[in-house]
């Protein structure tokens, strides 16, 4: 069986999966739920060789940051072009796992997360995020980018070194095809659907270009939009990347003052290829340390045992003051 992932759209149901044998080989830091070091981090300094070489580094020596390609990725680069897939990829059947995906390495602490981190450091972290996404974009084939970062066991990370990912696909997928469908129409009509969903009653913290606010309908307790107060796509020119890392330091703070050790997903789409200028600029946080089990799994129904209200109103008496 050949080992290349690909990609299969389900022709009932409509999602598309992703299969990545390659994945199974890839390291498991069994101390990721505790406290101890392994000390065979393939992500600590002087174990650069255990990376593939980096694609980008900065800060001084032996370095404050570096990206490298996955070793295990869950798609891999073309060589010699990639098939055009069309808008939201595959019809039915199988296609070649095709794209980047690359790990964004965010210090040489094993234990750091972004509460830890200066707010300059987590700007510099955001800023190399979007230039990835940048340099991905470039490529023809490109026409979905996503940046994560999973934190703490219940996130879904394998290793517990702070880093976060980049990936860019030749596929839109379905989910992010119907919401830029959604969006369009409403534009059409004078709508916008992300203004809608902002309420005072679910107000985390804002500043002068940025709010964030409990979701109205939470795919996990604790879900956090952050978004752009006006309608702009990106957050490049001014300070609004400061900004923002003040604000995602502020509220990782938040999940930690909440609970002991939280596992979370911070998620920036990156902007769509054709950008529309009324679309706000969006990211989300969400909290894991629930499991998500066999309802949400059969429905696709979300389970959350706080209200957004609620949430919100325990998130604002933890936030730590601006400094
Ligand atoms: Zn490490
Ligand atoms: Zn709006």
């Amino acid at each position: 069986m050949p080992s290349e992932p690909t990609f299969r759209r389900d022709p009932l149901q409509g999602h598309l999966a992703l299969i990545a044998p390659g994945r199974s080989d890839r390291p498991r830091d069994e101390t990721i739920s505790g406290e101890k070091i392994s000390g065979e981090c393939p992500f600590c300094p002087g174990n650069e060789k255990e990376t593939p070489p980096p694609v980008y580094v900065w800060g001084d020596q032996p370095w404050a940051g570096r990206v490298v390609p996955n070793k295990y990725p869950a798609v891999v680069p073309a060589s010699g072009g990639v098939p055009t897939l069309g808008h939201d990829g595959p019809v039915s059947g199988e296609t070649a796992g095709l794209g980047l995906h690359e790990v964004l390495i965010e210090g040489p602490d094993h234990l750091k997360d972004w509460n830890e981190r200066s707010s300059q450091e987590i700007e510099m972290l955001l800023r190399v995020m979007f230039l990835r996404h940048e340099e991905h974009a470039k490529q023809a084939w490109f026409r979905y980018g996503v940046a994560f970062r999973n934190f703490g066991p219940r996130s879904g990370a394998t290793l517990r070194h702070p880093h976060s990912q980049v990936m860019a696909l030749p596929v839109v997928p379905p989910q992010v095809a119907e919401i830029w469908q959604k969006q369009a129409a409403a534009f059409a009509k004078g709508d916008c659907l992300v203004c809608l969903g902002t309420d005072p009653q679910r107000l985390v913290c804002e500043s002068d270009t940025l709010i964030a606010y409990t979701a109205w309908s939470p795919k996990a307790a604790y879900e956090i939009c952050l978004q752009s107060k006006a309608h702009r796509a990106d957050l490049s020119g001014g300070e609004v990347m400061a900004e923002l890392a003040i604000m995602l330091q502020r509220l990782v703070a938040c999940y930690h003052a909440l609970i002991p050790h939280p596992s979370y997903n911070l998620v920036i789409q990156a902007p769509r290829p054709q950008t529309v200028p009324e679309e706000h600029w969006r990211m989300e946080l969400l909290l894991r340390n629930q499991q998500i089990a066999g309802f949400e799994m059969a429905s696709g129904i979300y389970l959350s045992d706080i209200t957004p209200e609620r949430a919100a109103l325990r998130l604002r008496e933890v936030l730590p003051p601006r400094h």
